[in-house]
């Protein structure tokens, strides 16, 4: 008998990786080289992570045979909790952290715990695709709502409150913001808390690129924003730690909870019906929070980051036909080609034929649920020189299939 895959998984996709990575494996395995721009992966790139946490998590790694405590281990949820009250995050103690094998598996775990089939959550478009998929495999919907390229890529407030129906009962967002790179200023996250309240939704606040920012851009919490609001917090190791591999995030919930006990006590079943989250990457938590920033030297003037943010930003807006927003935070651009110039009907197909004709493999724009087929996510982790070869090639190949 034929195996399907699960109902669940309809409309599930992941195109960061997907069958565009099968190709670039292929190519590789034919010995074409590829320059990976898909992935934010920061040891793909020499990006190395701060000594002193590998060296805590070796010392620390006897220590961590056995399973650990299900929400995560006392001192990294007590400096967690001590971040989250730093940023003004008010009342926040160890018991509201659940640390988790990174902020992917903590989604997972918070929707499954909230959501049921037919409930509506309200995620930005375009978006870290993990939200989408998420909200899908839980039964539920991912009514979109568009943030706004000439408005910086901010949320477009009036686009969000059309979206809200007796349905919707949590409201994504995505702050700095993979894959547009924007940071939200204060008003914008009033405002959607103001929604929240309104409609009485949870938030759900994913910032895991809240200290990668760019030319003095702040970061202000969601949840300090949002007292008044059952808010859930995500971040981790991946990004600024240079952590990706050791898979540790957190969540953190915050707000009044005396309503949300049962949620809370789902919350709790999955945490502990996968035992515990990766111990030995938790060892490393308690030093990442409370010591030095190593990730301020790379985003300042001279800093790799910020460098090839730079480069990438600049030659994108040179090439005929493509803008670029300028990222404020994480690592990435998003540019938009322009129809007029850059007919696209299909950008997957755009996407895979670049790859075959470059080596450049590069995340097509509706693999982040963007409506239309008009932009390209790229990845500026890669060095300077790297990066200016990989756009100059995108350069060439848009030059090459241009109908005039
Ligand atoms: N959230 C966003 C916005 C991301 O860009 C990523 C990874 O790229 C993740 C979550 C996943 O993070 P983790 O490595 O903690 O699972």
């Amino acid at each position: 008998m034929e195996i399907g895959r699960s109902n669940r998984l309809a409309g599930v996709a992941y195109d960061v990786r997907g069958p565009i990575q099968e190709e670039a494996s292929r190519l590789e395995a034919q010995g074409r080289r590829v320059i990976p721009l898909n992935i934010g992966n920061p040891a793909h790139f020499g990006f190395e992570a701060p000594p002193e946490l590998i060296a805590e998590v070796a010392r620390r790694l006897p220590e961590a045979e056995g399973y650990g405590d299900a929400k995560g281990i006392e001192p990294a949820r007590r400096a967690i909790a001590a971040h989250y009250r730093g940023r003004g995050v008010a009342g926040t103690d160890a018991d509201h952290v659940y640390v988790g094998n990174g902020v992917s598996e903590l989604v997972g775990l918070a929707l499954l715990a909230l959501l049921n089939e037919g409930d509506e959550v309200l995620v930005p478009a375009p978006d870290y695709p993990l939200w989408t998929a998420t909200v899908r495999i839980c039964g539920a919907k991912a009514v979109h709502y568009l943030c706004d390229e000439q408005a910086d890529w901010w949320p477009d407030l009036s686009d969000l409150a059309t979206k809200v129906t007796s349905r919707t009962r949590a409201v994504v967002v995505i702050n700095p913001n993979n894959p547009t790179g924007a940071v939200y200023p204060a008003e914008v996250l009033t405002a959607i808390a103001e929604l929240a309240r309104q409609h009485d939704l949870v938030v759900l606040a994913d910032e895991i690129y809240e200290r990668l920012l760019y030319d003095g851009a702040e970061h202000v919490p969601m949840a300090s924003v949002a007292p008044d609001r059952l808010c859930l917090s995500f971040g981790g190791l991946s990004k600024a730690y240079r952590l990706a591999g050791f898979r540790c995030g957190w969540l953190v919930v915050s707000g009044p909870t005396g309503h949300a006990r049962g949620f809370l006590s789902g919350l709790d079943v999955l945490a502990d019906l996968r035992l515990c989250a990766n111990l030995p990457a938790q060892y490393a938590v308690e030093a990442a929070l409370e010591g030095y920033q190593s990730i301020d030297d790379l985003v300042r003037p001279g800093g790799r980051l910020l460098e090839q943010r730079n480069l990438a930003w600049a030659m994108l807006n040179q090439i005929d036909g493509v803008s670029c927003v300028k990222p404020a935070g994480a690592m990435y651009v998003f540019p938009r080609l322009h129809p007029s110039v850059h007919p696209v009907e299909d950008d997957r197909g755009l996407v895979l034929e670049l790859l075959r004709a470059t080596g450049v493999f590069v995340v097509p724009g509706s693999g982040f649920n963007w409506p239309r087929p008009d932009h390209l996510r790229i990845v500026t982790l890669a060095q300077v020189e790297l990066l200016e070869e990989a756009i100059a090639a995108l350069s060439d190949f848009l030059g090459s299939r241009r109908p005039y």
